[in-house]
């Protein structure tokens, strides 16, 4: 994919860049090696105090920065100053609680005389310079929930950003730069895909991070692999929303659109597999449809607009693939199913109407794989049993929602469901204190929390006889 700006909403390509050309790259691998050497030895402090600047320059170019991510990846404005506002609460939050999520930890006297010590402690130390690989679907946040825990714990960040979204990964730069960070901390690399694996095999590269797909994930896992260095992977989700009897259903019909819509569809932890009780299906299908159809589409920088196009041109032809499949294979399309008409003459981007299919059977390649667009399917399930085995016939185990009020049938939940997550009377969402991460395909490792920022850590034991 080429290095480019390209206007989702329009389909007009705003700027185009030129990869760095191997100099290029080798002088700031080189930055990066050597600001780390310095960088490890700071304390909490200034590191603290750092962040919090980048988290202030973030909220005073809040505006300027959603605009630079509307533009490249056509996520609604609001939901873009939202991302922006999100990204410098959560750099805070590091700020903040870094030291004791870091802090050293003590093994009992009685195990510390049992090893025959006189102390023992464990430190987390940085292990070096970390190469984030990020999507282009929230551009701010994947990146700052990398790089404000690796930059607290003393690592140093490369980020190789996704094609589309130059602009942001430039702006990123900007911000660390422009704090005061010292030069080489947070470098952008703006390379292809293709120049990834030599950037990972670098003796200076210690690790390395993918947010994405699970194609690219499997490619940057092996070549970890092979290097024997730590990655962590967060991949793609097909995440079900169960809704049972007992459910508040006004509320969670609500709630379905939101988190299969948001961002355009595409988010990894979208709801996107809503799996319905018999009791309520007719109920929440016919509302959950009529919902969805009366979403407003239109340009991503009008506030007014609910939903703007697909990031690419590939992205709204993978989407239309999978639909047509599905209805070729017998799935009834309740509402959607087309672009949408209508629009003016300007957005002659990649729009595509919110859709809900319903009558979903296992042939279909909608039913194993993930939809990233706003297109929704719908079962009927006759018991929590079946609805959990539906939830699970599934390569992805990201997150999961589930509206019910009853504690019992939430505790089989917790126990029973495959994924990282189980969100009850609610929608799945990320928060600085949670761990966010999936199994199965979806991937591995954990980010945000204290889980996330030791995941790039030499967890080191220390000794004293
Ligand atoms: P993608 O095509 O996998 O791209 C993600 C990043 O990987 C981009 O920087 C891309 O660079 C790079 N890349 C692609 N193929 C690569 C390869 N073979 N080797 C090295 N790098 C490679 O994914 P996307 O389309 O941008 O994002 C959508 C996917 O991300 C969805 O599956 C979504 O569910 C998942 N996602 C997961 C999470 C999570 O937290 N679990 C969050 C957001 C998104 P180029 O752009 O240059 O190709």
């Amino acid at each position: 994919m080429p290095i480019a700006t390209v206007n989702p909403a329009t389909g007009e390509t705003l700027e185009t860049f030129a990869p760095l050309d191997p100099a290029a790259l080798e002088q700031r691998l080189a930055r990066a090696e050597s600001a780390f050497g310095h960088w490890r030895t700071t304390g909490f402090a200034e590191r603290a105090r750092l962040l919090h600047r980048a988290a202030d320059l973030l909220d005073e170019q809040l505006g300027e920065i959603a605009r630079t991510m509307t533009l490249e990846m056509g996520k609604p404005i609001g939901a873009a100053r939202a991302e922006a506002a999100k990204c410098a609460k959560s750099m805070r939050w590091y700020a903040d609680r870094a030291p004791e999520l870091l802090a050293d930890e003590r093994p009992s006297a009685d195990d510390i005389a049992d090893s025959g010590g006189a102390g023992a402690f464990v430190r987390y130390r940085p292990l070096g310079v970390v190469l984030a690989v990020m999507p282009w679907n929230f551009p701010f946040w994947q990146v700052i929930r990398f790089a404000a825990p690796a930059l607290m714990a003393g690592n140093v960040g490369l980020l190789k950003h996704a094609s589309n979204v130059p602009r942001t990964a430039l702006a990123l730069e900007r911000l660390f730069v422009e704090a005061g960070y010292p030069e080489g901390c947070f470098q952008t690399l703006l390379i292809e895909s293709r120049a990834v694996e030599g950037v990972i095999r670098d003796r200076r590269v210690a690790a390395v991070t993918l947010t994405g797909s699970e194609g690219a994930g499997r490619s940057v896992a092996s070549v970890a692999g092979d290097e024997v260095k730590k990655s962590v992977l967060e991949l793609g989700g097909s995440d079900p929303f169960l809704v049972l009897p007992s459910a508040d259903l006004p509320a969670a019909v609500a709630r379905a659109v939101t988190a299969r819509v948001q961002n355009n569809g595409q988010s990894c932890i979208a709801a996107k597999r809503f799996i319905v009780h018999a009791d309520v299906y007719d109920a929440f299908l016919d509302a959950f449809a009529e919902r969805m159809r009366s979403l407003v589409i239109g340009d991503p920088l009008a506030e007014d607009t609910e939903i703007g196009p697909l990031a690419t041109r590939q992205g709204r032809q993978d989407l239309e693939d999978l639909v047509a499949d599905a209805v070729e294979r017998g799935a009834k399309v309740d509402c959607g199913g087309a672009r949408p008409e209508g629009l003016s003459d300007t957005l002659a981007g990649w729009y595509y109407q919110p859709t809900v299919l319903s009558e979903v059977t296992p042939d279909m390649r909608i039913h194993h794989e993930e939809a990233f667009g706003p297109v929704a399917t719908v079962y009927r399930v006759e018991s929590l049993e079946e609805a959990i085995d539906l939830a699970n016939d599934s390569p992805f185990g990201l997150s999961s929602n589930v509206w019910t009020s009853d504690p019992a049938e939430q505790e089989v939940c917790v126990r029973d469901l495959q994924a990282g997550g189980v969100f009850f009377n609610g929608m799945t969402a990320s928060h600085p204190a949670f761990p966010f991460g999936g199994v199965k395909r979806s991937g591995y490792g954990r980010e945000l929390s204290g889980h996330g920022i030791r995941e790039f850590c030499n967890i080191t034991t220390v000794w004293q006889g």
